[in-house]
């Protein structure tokens, strides 16, 4: 972990002011090794606090959601929107249903987004929302009242032009329809206020598979930029959601063996590979049934379930973390080197503790933050929003390509503000100054706001 004294004297002020918030330091303190010593270079920055005033949050909404479970009783849940910066674009980024979401887990990933959204190269802001609901074991209806609960509070802090939600972990196609349902009905307008829609009614094609395929685009960039190639690479992918999904099929597109996915409950070990058979049942599992991952081996008793643990101990080439926050520590991320894993793209938003980016990082393999490497689902979001604006969609193919090169100018962001002086590569340093840059120089030219 780098550490000086200034940002030694940052941090303490920001925890000092976020208390019981790990998460949301955690986050601060990946970017400010890279921003406070950038800023030193920039005093244009540092005279209008621009890295403080990003440390705190346009505003925060918390609310109560109440709704009914199917035996008529009253539950209560707590609802947020983290509206973090809108400097560049209305405040965009997901909403999380899962039983652990905290203000400071949601204050986090609305940071990140803010970096995030601006590396794609969009107009768009940061925000981030959810709830501490826990979709397991609900059933369709018990959804449909919670998101309509959830959604009759939200919609009045957000709109198309102010603040665009779209989904993340808990929150598929199916919440999304429910919200957006909602929100048509309490406003009586139908715009686009959540991206992630179906294609019927406003959707875009590829926003589903984008951000796995993005973290393997990078990945691609990456291993490009070293003169290697991804063929024949054995990888290891956490999760088994939509994330991993797609970055599984990418992964296989492109040549690649995928060996493990998991989900909280642990690793399924496919020495075979898991081609596009066994991830179209992958998909049964997860989206249709809604059951474990460890029903993949009575289908394929071949491949061994690990439970409770994480994937990190199979030797691989390239690791893909899809699954949550944390799910490295430095003890499995040296395991990932000494097996030869050459290069981490992260699917999952901070999956890597900083002891297991330290690793990273002095081993000198490729690292992608997830700020870089998973950007492309918020970039199709972005071309959602732009397609709803002018009423029309676009095909497949042009999404795709789209996308395509949005990850390679993303990577060439990192490579511009991220290389060392011997050529290596720091996408952590690239990602957070490039993200950086646009934001700041917005918020120098609305004066102090
Ligand atoms: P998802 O479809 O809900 O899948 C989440 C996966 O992660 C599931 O396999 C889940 O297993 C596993 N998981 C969740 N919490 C876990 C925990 N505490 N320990 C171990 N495994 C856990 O969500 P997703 O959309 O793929 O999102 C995955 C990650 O990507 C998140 O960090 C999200 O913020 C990030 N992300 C998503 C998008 C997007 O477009 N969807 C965009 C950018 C970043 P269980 O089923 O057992 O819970």
């Amino acid at each position: 972990m780098s550490t000086s004294p200034q940002l030694e004297e940052f941090m303490n002020g920001l925890i000092r002011r976020n208390p019981g918030e790990p998460e949301f330091h955690q986050a601060v303190h990946e970017v400010a090794q890279h921003i406070i010593p950038f800023v030193e270079k920039n005093p244009k920055y540092e005279a209008a606090q621009i890295l403080q005033r990003l440390t705190e949050p346009d505003r925060i909404v918390s609310f109560r959601v109440c709704w009914e479970d199917d035996q008529g009783q009253v539950r209560t849940q707590r609802g947020y929107r983290v509206q973090h910066s809108n400097a560049i674009g209305p405040y965009k980024g997901g909403i999380r249903f899962h039983d652990n979401v905290t203000q400071s887990i949601l204050k986090f990933l609305a940071f990140e987004q803010t970096f995030k959204n601006s590396l794609t190269g969009l107009p768009m802001g940061g925000g981030k929302g959810g709830s501490d609901f826990n979709p397991k074991g609900k059933s369709d209806r018990e959804i449909m009242r919670f998101c309509q609960a959830f959604m009759t509070e939200l919609s009045r802090h957000i709109g198309p032009f102010t603040d665009v939600p779209a989904g993340d972990i808990g929150v598929g196609g199916r919440e999304i329809s429910y919200m957006f349902g909602q929100y048509k009905r309490i406003r009586n307008e139908f715009t686009g206020v959540l991206t992630g829609k179906g294609l019927a009614f406003g959707g875009s094609e590829i926003r589903v598979e984008a951000t796995g395929y993005g973290v393997v685009y990078f990945m691609e960039d990456m291993l490009n930029h070293k003169g290697l190639k991804f063929e024949g690479k054995v990888c290891c992918v956490s999760g088994s959601g939509n994330v991993a999904q797609y970055a599984v099929e990418k992964i296989t597109t492109l040549g690649g063996k995928v060996v493990t996915v998991s989900d909280s409950s642990g690793t399924v070990h496919d020495s075979e590979g898991i081609n596009a058979e066994k991830l179209a049942h992958i998909k049964e599992l997860k989206e249709v049934k809604r059951a474990r991952i460890s029903d993949y081996i009575l289908k394929y008793p071949h491949a061994e379930f690990i439970a409770g643990r994480r994937p990190w101990h199979i030797p691989c080439d390239l690791a893909f973390p899809c699954a949550t926050q944390n799910e490295i520590n430095a003890e499995e991320a040296a395991m990932l080197v000494a097996n030869g894993c050459i290069g981490v793209s992260e699917g999952a938003n901070m999956p890597s503790e900083k002891g297991a980016i330290d690793v990273f990082q002095n081993a000198r393999i490729l690292f992608a933050p997830s700020k870089a490497a998973n950007a492309g689902g918020v970039a199709v979001s972005g071309l959602e929003m732009t397609q709803n604006s002018m009423r029309l969609s676009w095909s497949r193919d042009e999404l795709n390509q789209r996308l395509r090169t949005i990850m390679g100018d993303i990577h060439k962001r990192c490579v511009q503000y991220g290389a060392d002086e011997d050529g290596h590569i720091d996408y952590l340093k690239g990602a957070n100054v490039g993200g950086f840059v646009k934001v700041a120089d917005a918020m120098l030219a609305y004066g102090v706001i």
